[in-house]
């Protein structure tokens, strides 16, 4: 589920765009055509909110919770947009209020802007919401996405002036969201890789059980994070591509960072079979908030597989005198399959306040709150819940502990996903 300010300032947004154009209507038309310039003025300010929210700028994590749901309401955002961009076309008469001069009409390029934007819009969104696309191919489409953008603005800026007024109160709104969205996109598309890039160098590379841990050494100075903050990973040399985001399984004030990658597609089978020792990386962020420290104290942390790397910076990073009472959940396979698991048995020696609650499936035990409810000496809606691992685990037990009576506000997660 998606809270948040930012949720309510796009809310915000669209509705008092609604009132305005109600209230100061460019001309006089019926209810239809109002309604369906209306829908049209909302679809760009969906985009609008989308592309800004491409931009991954730090200021926003905090109104929406996080880059991974800065992500979700890009795409949420541009699915409404594509929406009411149809709802506009459709709503539109098709036959020119008397107003309008024919000719003029028929020169004036916004009709065919506006359909060849919806046509790209629809395309683009089929596209976008393709999971069977791989990632390195959908990237590059996905940009495509910004030409639509202009289409649009080209679509209403030569719009009949009975249809949509530039100086009218709601066509301010759109100029304004215009400008601010083209700097959006050209931030997106051409500036944002550029901030806050560290280089290091590859100290080592580890095979682990499915998966890769790579240990970096700074060359000017050490990224400054908190745990349970990811970056985006960049090797230098050919053939690598984009970078990929990971979390920091390291402790903030190590003198190394580590990430730990899961093998899972092409990159990260490359970073397992080609990574050298002595090879340059650019790490940019820290992103995120997933942080447990601000939350109550008797804490579950529930990990899934590789979800285990924010709970190992956080584990990592625990002094002794924690007062929160943790139980670490660690869902896997098998023992085999369970990385780093004598070192998380050591540290829950070590910290008195760590419970380790490993669940190997093949032992019958899964990741099911039925099952971690035994395990817990208290009643479930007493902790604050941190989850982080595959999508159906997290959903599936997100769903079970509301049913269980537990606030949607105790509940936190982590998606290793974007799209
Ligand atoms: C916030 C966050 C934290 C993550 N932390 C970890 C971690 O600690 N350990 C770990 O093993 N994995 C982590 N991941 C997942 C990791 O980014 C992907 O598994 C990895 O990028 C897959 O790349 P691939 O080419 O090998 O696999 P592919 O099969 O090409 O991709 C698998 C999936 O990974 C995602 N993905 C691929 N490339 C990118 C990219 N460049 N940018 C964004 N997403 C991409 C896509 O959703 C794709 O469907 C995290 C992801 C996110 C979003």
């Amino acid at each position: 589920m998606l809270k948040g300010k930012g949720i309510c300032v796009i809310i915000g947004l669209i509705f008092g765009f609604a009132v305005l154009h109600l209230a100061f209507p460019p001309a006089q038309h019926g209810p239809r055509t109002t309604g369906a310039v209306m829908l049209g003025g909302t679809a760009f300010l969906l985009m609008t909110c989308s592309i800004i929210l491409s931009t991954r700028l730090e200021a926003l994590e905090d109104w929406f919770g996080g880059l991974d749901r800065m992500y979700q309401v890009h795409r949420i955002a541009g699915v409404f947009a594509a929406l009411t961009a149809l709802v506009h076309f459709f709503g539109v008469p098709k036959e020119l209020p008397e107003a309008v001069d024919p000719i003029a009409n028929a020169v004036a390029p916004s009709a065919p802007l506006g359909m060849l934007g919806l046509i790209f819009l629809v395309i683009g969104l089929f596209i976008a919401l393709n999971r069977k696309i791989r990632y390195s191919r959908w990237r590059p489409t996905h940009k495509v996405m910004g030409v639509v953008y202009l289409l649009i603005i080209g679509h209403f800026l030569t719009a009949p002036g009975i249809f949509f007024e530039r100086f009218s109160a709601s066509g301010i709104v759109l100029v304004l969201a215009a400008i601010v969205g083209l700097v959006a996109l050209i931030y997106s598309l051409f500036g944002m890789n550029k901030r806050t890039a560290l280089p290091f160098t590859i100290e080592s590379v580890n095979a682990l059980e499915r998966a890769t841990e790579v240990v970096l050494k700074p060359i000017d100075r050490m990224l400054e994070f908190k745990p349970g903050q990811f970056a985006f990973v960049e090797v230098e040399g050919k053939g690598w591509n984009e970078p990929h985001p990971f979390t920091i399984s390291s402790a903030p004030g190590e003198d190394r960072l580590r990430f730990t990658m899961k093998v899972l597609g092409d990159w990260t089978r490359k970073v397992r079979e080609e990574l050298e020792p002595g090879g340059s990386v650019q790490v940019r962020g820290p992103y995120g908030r997933f942080d447990a420290i601000k939350a109550g104290e008797r804490q579950v942390w529930l990990a899934g597989g590789i979800g285990l790397t924010p709970f190992l910076s956080m584990l990592r990073s625990m002094g002794k005198g924690d007062a929160r009472k943790i139980h670490l959940v660690y869902a896997a396979r098998d023992e085999r399959d369970a990385i780093f698991l004598d070192e998380l048995k050591q540290r829950a020696s070590e910290l008195v306040n760590v419970t380790l609650v490993p669940l190997f499936s093949d032992e019958g035990n899964f990741a099911r709150v039925d099952m971690i409810k035994r395990r817990l000496p208290d009643p479930l809606g007493n902790y604050d819940y941190f989850m982080c691992g595959p999508k159906p685990m997290v959903e599936g037990i997100m769903a079970d502990l509301k049913a269980e009576g537990v606030s949607r506000n105790r509940i936190h997660t982590e998606a290793f996903e974007f799209r």
